[in-house]
Parts: C-alpha cells; structure tokens; sequence
C-alpha cells in the first residue's frame, strides 16, 4: 500500500534508497497503514547512508538547517506573520500542455480525463472546490485562493494550432524504474518518451506508466524552479526536465484505472500536490521524519502547523505530530502538500498562496500567459488597488499606507500635497505592507494624498486626508 505521492530529488541516492526500502517493507508485512511504517523505514535508511558515507547524517542536518537560516523568503514571511489577510489580484494564466505516452491502448487516455483534470486544478486552486466546507473552522481563515488558472495550450511552440492534449505512442512498457532513479525517460523522444515544450513558457504534464513490476507506488512527481531557496540545490534540475509526472491511472476526475490500493486517488488531486510542488511548495511536514525529532523542519511556511510526519494516506483529523510552543495546532491534514487521502484534501494556506505566486513572478516570469500562446480564451491580468488603505494616525503623528495586495509592492509612490497643490513630502516608494510617513512638521488641515503608478506615472488614486 505504500503509495509515494511524489518524489523528493534533494538527494538522488536518498531517493533511491527511501524507495526501495519502504516499498520492501511495505509488501513483506502486509501493511495497509503506510503511516506507522515509514518512520521505521526512513531511520533504516538514515542508518544505511550513514554507514555507507560517514558523515552523512550530521551533514544532511546542517545543510538542512543552514537552507532554513539564510533562506531570504523565510524572513521576509516571518515579518508578515501577523497579517493574516493578503489579497490577490493579478490571475496568473498558466498554459499547460499534456503529454500522453502510451504503450496500450488503456494508458491513452481520453481527452475529457485531461480536460477534467484542468476543471480540478481551477477549482482546487483558486478555492472554489464543493469540500471547502470540511476544512475545519480553525484553519478556515487560514484559507487562501491562488488566483492562478490553468488552459490548455492553444498555440504550439512552432505557432500552429493545437488543443493543448499531445497522444504519443512509446515503445516502453513503463517509464517507472525499479531502482527508484527518476530516470525522466517520458521527458525526452530519444529515450522513447516526448521532448516538453518550451518549459518556460508551457506547463508540461507528461501523462505516462510509472508502475514498477505492476505496482503503483509512484504517482507523480514535480521539481521546483531552480534555484527555489527554500529547496536544496540537489533538487533543482535543469529547463528540460521542469514540468510534471503524473501516473496515468491518477489523471482527472473519477479516472477508472484508479483501482485497488491507489482508488482513493481519483479526485484528480495528485496533480494538486504536484504543480504546487512545480511552484516551489514543499511538504508540510518539511520531509524530517527521519530526523532525530521529526519536529525540527518547518517548511518555510507559517500558516501551515508544524508536522512531524505525513499523513500516510489516512485522514486522521485529530492527529498532532509536534507540539508547538505557542498557539499548538493539530496537522493540518487537509492541505494538498501533506500525503493524506485525496478526499480529506482542500486547502492551500494563504502563504503556500503567496510562496507559489512568488515563485511564478521570480523564478517562472514567461510561464504566466502570453498571448501567442494562448488565443481562445480571454486573457486576465488585472490588478486591483483598492485594498491600499491610506490613514492617518494621529496619536503618533504619521500617516498609515496599508497596501493588503502585495502583488503592487514595489510598483507605487505616495506622495503628499496641500489642498493648494503644493507638495510637502518628496514621492515615497510603497516597498512594504506598511509605510508609515512622518506628519510631525505638518500643521492641523487636509491634505491630499496621491497615489502613482511608477510603470506608466499613472495616478491610481487621489485621496484627501485630515491630518492633527
Ligand atoms: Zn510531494
């Protein structure tokens, strides 16, 4: 029963050996509760490297936890621990392109899989899924939507039309390997699989066998964009070999090859877990279970609880792996980056938004739609400015710029006027959620404040103020 939701590539031998012990382990005892398992199978592990490369383990930790340290995405989140609400407006477009690989008949799918399987990933993104209602209340207000959407592909890398769903026939039984390397044969028509189109500006979702010996412990896999800090450089991997890996029988919606030990993973949710691995979310239990304590990585997320372990495909809603000092919350099994079942997933956190959204804007900036690409479908890239509060605080003599869309950080300046025109501050860059200018030296009256897009010099709003 052991099903392996995905893969992590930080370290290649790791991998191998995490896959080949757990699956052993699995079949030899019969288990069906993978999640009592693992543990034992991953200090086997730790235990096998450390013999093997001496040093091994102190090494892994310290890197681990060096990556945790000077990781810059980490401190510029926990500064904004306190607000809880962000909001999002630009609608990241993403194309994707499908590339369905079949040996048998069975394995090429029909295309209203895949087109169901697109329906899933608007909906699970962007937080209009019908099981919002089973998040329990206290993660609810931790809930974010990715204002991120998926359309098939349009327009082919050479300009010719397409519907965005490729059917290839391959000379290989299974692209899965039994020595748990991910070969990444599917990526590539020298090696019988398809060659992705342009990664940097389509999602590639190859759609192929990864069974091994008719065993489905592999279901997908996905990499982070090189160079995510809050991965290590062992899990980066170059252009050709971004996109994602899905086992045919867990595409789309209701697919009927979801059988047996993986029936529960026909929600189309594995696709869920992978893209927002593609977007540079980890695990929410950070992938420690096999360190000393469990409870010692987070995973550069806030909202999400501490976790020691994964959820070992159960929905154990009272399960609480690491005690947190303050504020202890049970795991939240429900979120799409833990390995719980299929049914129990239905949140992305408000962080895990923003970290996905930071990752498309610094590390994946041609994928978001571009109009060669895409031509039927309306195109959205809008942004919105009225969450940008701007007030006075007259009790410390300065004046408040609350901007809750931090997509138009770094994009505004304020700058402030006399109801005569006349200015009384230089513009002031908006750099940060809260800008506080001093109005000491200003005398008691209205003022108006104004608001510019530095782009275009546009001014997006003028806003009159008392000032005390
Ligand atoms: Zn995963």
């Amino acid at each position: 029963m052991g099903v392996f939701h995905c893969f992590l590539k930080r370290i290649a031998f790791l991998a191998l050996l995490l896959f080949g012990i757990s699956q052993q382990n699995l079949i030899a005892q019969g288990v069906q509760n993978p999640h009592l398992n693992e543990p034992c199978g991953f200090a086997k592990v730790i235990d096998q490297l450390e013999a093997q490369y001496p040093g091994f383990k102190s090494k892994y930790d310290a890197q681990t936890l060096q990556l945790v340290k000077s990781n810059p995405i980490v401190e510029s989140r926990k500064k904004r621990i306190t607000d809880t609400i962000f909001y999002y407006d630009t609608i990241y477009t993403i194309p994707v392109v499908f590339h369905v690989l079949y040996n048998v008949a069975n394995e090429n799918l029909n295309d209203s899989l895949l087109i169901s399987q697109i329906e899933v990933l608007n909906r699970d993104f962007n937080r209009r899924n019908p099981d919002t209602v089973k998040t329990r209340e206290i993660f609810k207000p931790r809930a974010g939507s990715a204002r991120i959407q998926f359309v098939l592909a349009s327009v082919d890398p050479n300009g010719v039309a397409t519907n965005g769903m490729i059917h290839k026939p391959t000379t290989r039984t299974t692209f899965g390997s039994n020595n748990g390397q991910l070969g990444d044969a599917m990526k590539a028509s020298a090696t019988a699989g398809a060659d992705p189109w342009d990664p940097t500006k389509y999602l590639n979702i190859w759609v192929c066998d990864l069974s091994v010996n008719n065993q489905d412990n592999l279901l997908g896999y996905a990499f982070p964009p090189f160079g995510h800090p809050s991965w290590t450089s062992g899990s980066w991997v170059a252009d050709n070999r971004q996109g994602v890996v899905l086992h045919y029988k867990v595409v789309g919606r209701n697919n009927p090859r979801a059988t047996g030990a993986i029936a529960s993973a026909n929600l189309g949710r594995c696709a869920i877990h992978e893209v927002g691995h593609f977007l540079g979310l980890r695990h929410i239990w950070a992938d420690d279970q096999f360190n000393g304590n469990k409870c010692t990585l987070d995973d550069y997320i806030d909202d999400t609880p501490l976790q020691g372990i994964g959820a070992g495909f159960t929905c154990n809603l009272g399960g609480n792996t690491c005690l947190e000092p303050k504020n202890d919350m049970p795991d939240m099994f429900e979120n799409y980056m833990d390995y719980s079942t299929e049914a129990c997933q239905n949140i992305f956190t408000k962080q895990q938004v923003s970290m996905m959204r930071k990752s498309i804007t610094e590390y994946r900036v041609d994928l978001p739609i571009k109009k060669d690409i895409i031509t039927k479908l309306r195109i959205f890239d809008t942004v919105v400015y009225n969450e940008i509060l701007i007030y006075p605080k007259s009790n410390i003599k300065k004046v408040m710029v609350e901007v809750k869309n931090e997509d138009v950080l770094d994009q505004l300046e304020i700058q402030f006027f006399t109801m005569l025109g006349q200015a009384i501050t230089e513009p002031i860059a908006i750099k940060k959620n809260e800008t506080l200018v001093d109005t000491e030296s200003w005398s008691t009256g209205a003022y108006v404040a104004r608001l510019v897009r530095t782009s275009d010099g546009k001014v997006i709003r003028k806003q009159k103020l008392f000032v005390e």
